[in-house]
């Protein structure tokens, strides 16, 4: 007989598959037959996201464990690689500044974040509550940017705690990882006053942190979280949709720029083409992505 669900776990269900179902993926219920795990599969809307379509029920019971799991757990890609030669930055007419910065050698997050010190270099610091630094594995493959804290991050010092945040957890557990396998920092590292975009002199100020951490880190692939980190890091003006979801380099390494998750909030059409990169993100970092059933 199959086991009772509990509140808790039907409730991490619900969410998981309403989440899925932003992504525009569509859910039914398969047979239960007896003795078989229940299994709820997903019909997809598009090819491009076709790999994702079965979540199998058991391993939504194992996915909110913090433990057990390796650090981005390595199987062989699933869909072709893209070129080890990533595509030359189209956006930037020569090396950004960024490009020509060196990197500061034994360099170290905890040396960077000695370094920032409680910083008032520039005037976010007169009405920043905490420092948002950056969270995460300081080993990691994979580094998020956003732009800048909102309150809940300055209230509490941690980048995405908020609902862009927990959205963003959503879009990383349903890449197979956890909080604690991927790093994620932002521009700045003080909120801007009531959520203002953070202004040109702000994130000169800042983003030389943000370039360090980057360096010391070494992902091998950088997700840059809407406008405000895509035009920082690759030195641009133009605007994002013209990029996201494109393979860019940056100083050495692999960086899409995707919709930010608070854009995804007030734009949740958007969803599906967010999960067609971080599909490309997977394929790349060699993680699963689930393969579709056949029609
Ligand atoms: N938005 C961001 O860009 N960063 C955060 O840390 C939170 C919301």
């Amino acid at each position: 007989m199959a086991e009772r669900i509990s509140e808790i776990l039907q409730k991490k269900l619900s969410d998981r598959l309403g989440f899925y179902e932003d992504l525009g993926i569509r859910l039914f219920y398969r047979d239960r037959g007896a003795g078989v795990a229940p299994a709820v599969e997903c019909q997809l809307e598009t090819p491009e996201v076709s790999h994702l379509s079965t979540i199998d029920f058991q391993e939504e019971k194992t996915l909110p464990k913090p433990l057990g799991k390796p650090a981005l757990q390595k199987i062989a890609p699933v869909v072709a690689p893209v070129s080890p030669k990533a595509a030359s930055l189209p956006v930037a007419a020569g090396p950004s500044l960024f490009e020509a910065v060196e990197k500061i050698a034994n360099d170290t997050l905890l040396k960077v974040r000695e370094d920032l010190g409680e910083c008032t270099r520039c005037k976010l610091h007169s009405t920043r509550h905490k420092i948002v630094f950056g969270d995460g594995n300081p080993k990691a493959e994979l580094v998020f940017v956003g732009e800048g804290p909102g309150a809940d991050e300055d209230a509490q010092g941690l980048p995405f705690v908020g609902r862009a945040g927990k959205l963003l957890m959503q879009m990383i557990e349903a890449m197979g990882l956890q909080r604690k396998d991927v790093y994620i920092c932002n521009v700045v590292k003080c909120r801007p006053p009531e959520n203002r975009q953070p202004e040109e002199d702000e994130v000169n100020t800042c983003s030389p942190f943000l370039l360090r951490q980057i360096d010391v880190i070494a992902p091998k692939v950088i997700v840059c979280l809407g406008a405000v980190a895509a035009k920082t890091l690759l030195q641009t003006h133009r605007g994002i949709s013209q990029f996201r979801g494109e393979w860019l380099e940056f100083r050495g390494r692999k960086l899409l720029a995707t919709y930010h998750p608070a854009y995804l909030l007030r734009n949740p059409a958007a969803k599906s083409e967010v999960w067609k990169d971080l599909q490309k993100v997977m394929s790349v970092l060699g993680l699963e992505v689930k393969k579709g059933r056949s029609a």
